[in-house]
């Protein structure tokens, strides 16, 4: 990765070649904690994706991946995930700057990435079956394989960790990939595909085509030649990424946004729930898809959860990444800031009370970059366009309720069907209440931890598919049914 005048200046990676920017259009990183130009990234053409595409398939069809055995790509996996371990400093401290996270969650997200490398190495390699009784002289049984040339389109609010948990199974699986980060994260992304060359992982296998989400992610999405596309990113443009599959009904594997609940009852244990509601929602600045950016409270304890709720929030400082006093980092473009900012306008005028925040943070130096102050609305209701949308930002709603059916229907009073969380000291009324979330990821007495065992992904307009966990490596597989004939004499269909 070459870095000129601190400007890093980043390529392509097609058929083992790293590539300038074919035309002038060029893509600016910035910094987002204080507008400095910290990259350049070449912006990809149509052709130029479709020739990376070509390569992946030429990669595939040579066998020179699949046909390797598992024990053979899973070290390739270890030794991936031993290299981002040695370079987790560097790759923390880009991803800082890159995407405007606190130095401590860009930390923990490169040891995660490293973790994902690990488990699916260990999992491509774990002893697996299925045989079937069939009504004839015939074992069947079932082996997987993987799809062919899988397109990866991932977001920028975790960059390296939303890469990872695609480019690790797919991998794994044994396919070639096309893999596309967002414009405004591209950093990571190359330095990813550096360690990836680096371990030795063959030409062809993994191509990295930066670029425009409407020229490389949809030539990806609409491609003959890409046979499964799995994207992260908001839900309108996973509409768009379906309709673009639908030529050659490719696989989709779909991660979109949520709206998700965070229901607590008056019976928690106050302080836990607090806390938890606190990183639910301030956890990554906001900008996380399963962010609990609906928060339930019990009539009973709503008045003196909100109390205790603002203090803390008041208390989160905002701040660049780089700086170790920060506990919440910047949002990762003017445009997102716009949007949060619109939003924010978007509740006052419906009416919603302003309990804390609601603005961009511009003293002590932050007026170069791009912050909001943690900001909590009260006395909203459901109809809200607040309580309805996804804002991606520090802005969470806080909303009463009488009774467990009443929790309930609020929660799922949503389009979105992501993640869910209960508080309760009761364990079996946690339990009933968790069970009728509408969510593909829930927690009780806790919130937003994941784990690469566990398979992650949502309901409704959130999304299909699953990653992470054993689901995760299936979206990466086909299945294909053998038979085998115990039997051998001619089936005597036809009369001889
Ligand atoms: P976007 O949907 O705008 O973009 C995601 C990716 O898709 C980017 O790489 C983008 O490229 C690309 N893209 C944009 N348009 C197209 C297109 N027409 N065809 C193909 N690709 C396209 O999402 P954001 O990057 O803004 O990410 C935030 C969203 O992602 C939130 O809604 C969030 O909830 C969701 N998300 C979901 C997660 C989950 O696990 N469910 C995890 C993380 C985020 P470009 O570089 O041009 O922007």
């Amino acid at each position: 990765m070459a870095v000129t005048s601190t400007i890093i200046e980043l390529k392509n990676y097609i058929g083992g070649e790293w590539r300038q920017a074919m035309g002038d259009d060029v893509n600016v990183v910035i910094n987002p904690a204080n507008q400095e130009v910290i990259a350049r990234a070449p912006r990809a053409t149509k052709e130029e994706t479709e020739e990376a595409i070509l390569v992946a398939k030429t990669a595939f069809e040579s066998g020179i991946w699949s046909n390797m055995t598992t024990y053979e790509r899973a070290a390739y996996l270890n030794k991936i995930a031993d290299k981002i371990e040695e370079n987790l400093d560097e790759l923390a401290m880009l991803e800082v700057m890159d995407n405007g996270k606190i130095k401590t969650e860009a930390e923990f997200d490169i040891a995660d990435a490293a973790g994902c490398f690990r488990y699916y190495a260990g999992l491509i390699m774990a002893p697996e079956g299925e045989t079937y009784q069939v009504p004839e002289d015939v074992q069947a049984m079932v082996v997987k394989e993987p799809v062919g040339v899988a397109g990866l389109i991932v977001p920028w609010n975790f960059p390296m960790l939303m890469s990872v948990w695609k480019i690790a199974p797919a991998l794994a699986a044994g396919n070639t990939i096309v893999y596309k980060p967002a414009e405004s994260t591209p950093i990571t992304a190359m330095k990813l595909v550096e360690i990836i060359e680096e371990v030795g992982v063959p030409k062809g296998v993994m191509n990295l085509v930066m670029g425009k989400g409407s020229v490389v992610g949809q030539t990806i999405a609409e491609s003959k030649d890409v046979d499964l596309v799995s994207f992260t990113g908001s839900t309108e443009v996973g509409r768009e990424i379906m309709k673009a599959a639908a030529g050659n009904l490719k696989k989709i594997s779909l991660e979109l946004g949520g709206k998700s609940p965070n229901i607590i009852f008056a019976d928690a244990d106050f302080e836990t729930a607090v806390d938890y509601a606190l990183m639910g929602i301030y956890y990554g600045t906001g900008q996380v898809c399963s962010a609990g950016s609906r928060i339930l409270v019990e009539e009973g304890i709503y008045d003196k959860f909100i109390e205790r709720f603002v203090e803390r929030a008041k208390q989160i400082k905002a701040g660049p990444g780089l700086d170790e006093s920060s506990q919440m980092g910047a949002i990762n473009s003017e445009a997102q800031l716009n949007t949060i900012l619109k939003y924010i306008e978007i509740g006052k005028q419906e009416g919603a009370k302003l309990a804390c925040g609601g603005h961009r943070l511009t003293e002590n130096g932050l007026d170069k970059g791009f912050f909001i102050a943690p900001t909590v609305f009260v006395n909203v209701t459901s109809d809200m366009r607040i309580v309805q949308e996804e804002i991606f930002g520090p802005v969470v709603t806080i909303q009463s309720f009488k009774d467990e059916e009443e929790a309930i229907k609020l929660a799922n009073d949503t389009d979105f069907g992501l993640a869910g969380g209960v508080f309760s000291g009761d364990g079996a009324k946690a339990m009933r209440v968790i069970k009728k979330v509408r969510a593909g990821i829930t927690w009780v007495n806790s919130f937003g931890t994941t784990y690469n065992e566990a398979p992650w992904g949502g309901y409704k307009q959130s999304g299909i598919g699953r990653s992470l966990g054993t689901y995760g490596l299936d979206d990466f597989q086909e299945i294909k049914q053998i038979n085998i004939n115990l039997d051998v004499q001619p089936a005597g269909w036809f009369p001889n």
